[in-house]
């Protein structure tokens, strides 16, 4: 199968691209850059869809980039790098003469709203009550494909929660801090801390790509929630983590710390937290690689 992958050079779109590798696909990545294995959005916009079976959209703006300052201009930058080049890709796709026959975006559990006691499957009902809640709105919106295509390409939005990996996301900045013993649980610790490893992610991303199974395929798109099956706390986490790099996690981050420090609008990802089930990704017969916490920090920190 030939795969498109819209931001397929970041944290995630590197594993996903070794696995589709690994299964002998064949990857091209559509990025701001121009380079080998690569199209730019502005060709994916001036040339169309170049033939693909599957296609991707990871693309976006970091929401934890420490490089940035929690303003009006990055708020927009997360908006538009992320719904501006779905919008590109359903377009292309809508406007394709052979049009994929899977088309999966990777959004976020953001839009479930946080709670210490509900839990949601991808069948929750839901309505944006934040600034990241509109933003999946936004972004998932821009994915949906016209009707008449929606008959032929089978359309599938995953959720992922926190994901974790050596080469990048929140690993990548936690695990020197961890390391120095200066770990500790953020806010109150017992906000849930929805959560995947970045090899089960794109194992899910795979699994979605897989040609449709019914004929025609659901007008509208199927969502799978891309979270480990326990419901953690931030505390267990914080614990796990440094119990496995064999390290003290005794300097709690007060809420208000977090706050001032990445905005109010954006730490809420981490002091606060939603219980998410994958119940749909079980029922679909996945089967996880790291199905809870010390086997996924286990394999970070070997
Ligand atoms: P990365 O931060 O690694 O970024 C992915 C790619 O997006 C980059 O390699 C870059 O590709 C492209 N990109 C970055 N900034 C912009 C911009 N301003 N405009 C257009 N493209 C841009 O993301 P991840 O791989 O960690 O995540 C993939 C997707 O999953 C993202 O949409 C993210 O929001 C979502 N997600 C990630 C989670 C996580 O914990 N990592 C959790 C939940 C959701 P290039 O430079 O080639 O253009």
């Amino acid at each position: 199968m030939r795969v498109l992958i819209g931001g397929g050079s970041g944290f995630v779109g590197r594993e996903l691209t070794r696995l589709l590798r690994d299964k002998g696909h064949e990857v091209t990545l559509i990025s701001r850059q121009p380079g080998p294995g690569k199209i730019t959005w502005g060709e994916l916009e001036s040339q169309g869809l170049p033939p693909c079976e599957g296609a991707v959209n990871l693309a976006g703006e970091n929401l934890m980039n420490p490089l940035r300052w929690w303003n009006e201009s990055y708020k927009k930058d997360l908006f538009s790098s992320r719904v501006d080049t779905t919008k590109a890709l359903s377009r292309a796709i809508a406007a394709s003469s052979s049009p994929p026959h899977s088309w999966v975006l990777v959004s976020g559990v953001a839009c479930y709203k946080p709670s210490l006691t509900a839990q949601y499957t991808e069948d929750s009902e839901w309505t944006p009550f934040d600034l990241l809640s509109r933003l999946v709105k936004d972004w998932e919106a821009a994915a949906l494909l016209p009707e008449n295509v929606a008959k032929t390409t089978k359309q599938v939005i995953i959720r992922p929660g926190v994901v974790l990996g050596r080469d990048g996301g929140a690993m990548k900045q936690m695990l020197l801090p961890f390391w120095l013993g200066l770990g500790g649980t953020l806010g109150s610790g017992r906000q849930p801390f929805p959560w995947i490893h970045v090899s089960d992610l794109a194992g899910i991303i795979v699994h979605a790509l897989e040609p449709p199974a019914d004929t025609p395929p659901s007008s509208s798109p199927q969502v799978f929630n891309g979270v480990a099956p326990p419901l953690n706390t931030n505390y267990e986490f914080t614990k796990e983590l440094g119990r496995v790099l064999g390290r003290p996690t005794i300097l709690p981050v007060p809420g208000f710390v977090m706050n001032a420090l990445l905005g109010l609008e954006r730490a809420v990802v981490l002091t606060q937290g939603q219980k998410v089930i994958p119940k749909r990704t079980l029922e679909s017969g996945f089967q996880y690689n790291y199905p809870d916490l010390t086997s996924a920090l286990k394999e970070i920190v070997s």
